[in-house]
């Protein structure tokens, strides 16, 4: 396919960090969004907690918002949960599901990240699926093995661009300032794609976009998201700056 078919996509994940004082670094994302818009998609996920004043500083002008985490239903008895209806209903557009720190902190199986998935399906959310290998288990050999449970045991049989993307997080780079090689990201996201052409067909493989995450700065961007079979980046630490992200942004246009 051209190279150009997948839009390159950059995530920003806030993670449990921002307060309503933190507005102003997604207001400059936002105000600097309309010279990146035909080149590159902008989504960023705030807490919950600023979910619906950053929809509403967005609303109109594409950058997309969304949650870090659905509860599979729509709505019950589950204290502290949101649903992606909830999401929605915020005006998000979109939802991480089975990011590491959600499978480590809360012991999420591939099972409950793929009820998440379909719960986003539901509620008209693209879902951000999450999947990657331990330092142990790349040491050993078992990077793909590990990647291709994951993809098995959490995508829906219904995955499909546009409302599937899926992250490659290998657990070690996220946080750490660590970065596979380039060789070793192309490997992996070939690997990836193959894994879904398998499943859902070659014009499933060819649309769906594959983000790259783990310690994406402005310095390592441009090579990152030149490698192949890299739709974009799933950016964490880096995407609550706003001079920071958008210059992640700028390098994949
Ligand atoms: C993440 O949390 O998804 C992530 C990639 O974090 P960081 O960019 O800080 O490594």
């Amino acid at each position: 396919m051209a190279k150009n078919a997948r839009k390159k996509l950059i995530a920003g994940n806030w993670k449990m960090n921002g307060l309503a004082a933190s507005a102003p670094e997604f207001v400059r994302v936002v105000g600097a969004y309309q010279g990146l818009k035909d080149s590159v998609d902008v989504m960023v996920f705030p807490p919950f907690t600023l979910l619906t004043s950053f929809g509403t500083a967005s609303r109109g002008v594409g950058v997309l918002v969304g949650g870090q985490d659905c509860h599979a239903k729509a709505s019950g008895a589950h204290t502290g949960d949101v649903s992606a209806e909830m999401i929605a209903d915020a005006g998000g557009q979109a939802v991480i599901v089975g990011h590491s720190e959600r499978r480590t902190d809360h012991g999420e199986t591939d099972a409950d990240v793929r009820a998440k998935a379909e719960a986003a399906r539901r509620a008209g959310l693209v879902a951000v699926i999450c999947v990657g290998e331990t330092k142990e288990q790349r040491e050993s050999g078992e990077a793909k093995a590990v990647v291709s449970r994951q993809l098995a045991g959490s995508l829906p049989d219904d995955a499909a661009a546009p409302h599937v993307v899926v992250a490659y997080e290998p657990v070690w780079a996220i946080g750490t300032g660590l970065t596979p090689t380039a060789e070793e990201i192309a490997e992996m996201h070939g690997f990836i794609r193959s894994e879904i052409v398998g499943r859902f067909g070659a014009d499933a493989g060819a649309k769906m976009r594959i983000l790259y995450g783990g310690s994406v700065k402005p310095d390592n961007a441009k090579e990152i998201l030149a490698t192949a079979d890299v739709d974009g980046a799933l950016v964490g630490g880096a995407s609550l700056k706003a001079d920071d992200f958008l210059a992640i942004a700028r390098a994949a246009g």
